[in-house]
């Protein structure tokens, strides 16, 4: 292994969030003594998205909560926090980040973090008042303050944000309206068999779930008043909440001249197509030896282990990230965790009965778990994994059976089908 230890190596990243501010702590916790640099176009400090749809939208936790790191540990570890800051331009054959306040920065190594942005909405109105789109901190303060008035909200698009604060707006006792072209939420990654349990929990919650439809306009003079549904309907509100994804923020990397399709294209080490040039986190499509294909996560898990997989590889390591893709979601009193890739699928087996809302959901292709996903269970996602990697065929009935242990299942196939 080679290890850079150089008071005279510079090492830059871009994008002072979580994948970032892992890979600094990393470097310093290895050892580099060079200088480590964060470039951020935020004015905070980096932290976690996460809360920002759920605890702290409500109110039930203050800032401090959401901080990567307290704000001594940048200084203690000699971490130069540039924030406020966009890096503008990277020339590759000089080593050199520009900045948007005209200053240069030569760096040895370089990460790209920089993350994700809400697509938006492109229909007529969207640039009203009370339009609002969730990504930073500043956006969750911003819906926040408009929750505090009450009133009516519709969120726009049932992926995981809309869902998450469709569920914070109901809980915050607003009149809440989610409207998307799918027939249930969270469709493209569930499917319509688990989807449709996210949409009763949110209609017992009292949400109305307008799905199948999608939006021609929003209506209003300066503040939006009104949402006009492509089937003809219209609902009166205070407030429009867009959660339609988000697209990877590539275009530095791409102006570079690095390799990029739906993210900066990495190889499992998360070296771009540069050597000594490294991307990590929602902005990554990263290359999986499990998958043998590259995929993008947009995931809080993938950004804080790549961070650290990213700035050990920055020191001249080879370490793969192989980890599984992972997330979670808590809306209501219900929290889920969800483990691997399941783009298509041939059938859904439940481990537990899916309207306690305890359960565990398996995916599967020809009797293999592609993924699971357990809601209101614990300390299952090892063996989840575990039955992911091993590829083998599970006795279905068997996997339904709460009574057989997780763990044993991969295993007891095996032993059963030898
Ligand atoms: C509201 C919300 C709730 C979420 N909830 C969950 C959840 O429950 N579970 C889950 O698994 N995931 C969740 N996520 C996703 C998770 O937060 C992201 O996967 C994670 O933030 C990705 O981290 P990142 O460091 O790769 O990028 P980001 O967090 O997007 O940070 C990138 C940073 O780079 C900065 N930047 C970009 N370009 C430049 C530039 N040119 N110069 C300088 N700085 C730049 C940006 O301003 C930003 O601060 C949620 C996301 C949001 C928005």
């Amino acid at each position: 292994m080679t290890r850079l230890h150089s008071l005279d190596q510079t090492f830059v990243i871009v994008g002072a969030s979580l994948a970032g501010a892992k890979a600094a702590e990393t470097l310093r916790a290895e050892g580099f003594d060079g200088r480590v640099v964060m470039i951020g176009a935020e004015a905070e400090r980096p932290y976690e998205r996460p809360p920002l749809s759920k605890d702290y939208l409500r109110g039930e936790v203050g800032r401090e909560k959401v901080y990567v790191h307290d704000e001594a540990f940048y200084a203690a570890n000699e971490i130069e926090l540039r924030l406020g800051r966009t890096a503008v331009n990277v020339d590759l054959s000089i080593n050199e980040v520009a900045l948007d306040d005209g200053k240069r920065l030569r760096y040895d190594r370089l990460l790209l973090a920089t993350g994700a942005e809400p697509r938006r909405l492109s229909v007529a109105g969207e640039a009203l008042d009370a339009v609002l789109y969730l990504r930073s901190v500043g956006d969750s303060d911003a819906l926040r303050e408009r929750l505090d008035r009450g009133g009516s909200v519709v969120v726009i698009g049932a992926g995981w944000i809309g869902a998450e604060v469709a569920a914070s707006a109901r809980q915050c006792g607003l009149d809440v309206t989610v409207i998307d072209p799918a027939e249930v939420p969270l469709r493209r990654v569930l499917g319509s068999e688990v989807g449709a349990i996210y949409r009763d929990l949110h209609t017992d919650h009292g949400v109305r779930m307008l799905m199948g439809t999608g939006v021609a306009s929003l209506e209003g003079s300066t503040d939006v008043e009104r949402v006009r549904t492509s089937d003809g309907r219209t609902i009166d509100c205070d407030l429009v909440v867009v959660g339609v994804g988000v697209r990877p923020r590539a275009q530095l990397a791409a102006q570079a001249g690095l390799y990029v399709d739906d993210g900066v294209l990495v190889d499992e080490y998360l070296q771009t197509s540069m050597p000594g040039v490294f991307a990590a986190g929602d902005v990554a499509m990263t290359h999986y030896p499990f998958y043998g294909r590259r995929i993008r996560v947009e995931h809080w898990a993938n950004a804080l282990d790549q961070g650290p997989v990213a700035g050990r590889n920055m020191l001249g390591r080879s370490e793969a990230y192989d980890r599984l893709p992972y997330f979670f979601s808590d809306q209501y009193d219900v929290g889920m965790e969800y483990a691997g890739l399941a783009p298509t699928w041939d059938r859904v087996v439940f481990r537990g009965d899916p309207a306690s809302r305890e359960f565990i959901a398996f995916w599967l292709v020809q009797d293999r778990v592609v993924a699971g996903m357990n809601v209101g269970v614990w300390d299952v996602t090892d063996q989840i994994q575990r039955l992911i990697r091993e590829r083998v065929a599970v006795d279905v009935r068997r996997l339904a059976d709460p009574d057989v242990e997780l763990g044993d299942l991969a295993l007891a196939t095996e032993a059963g089908a030898a």
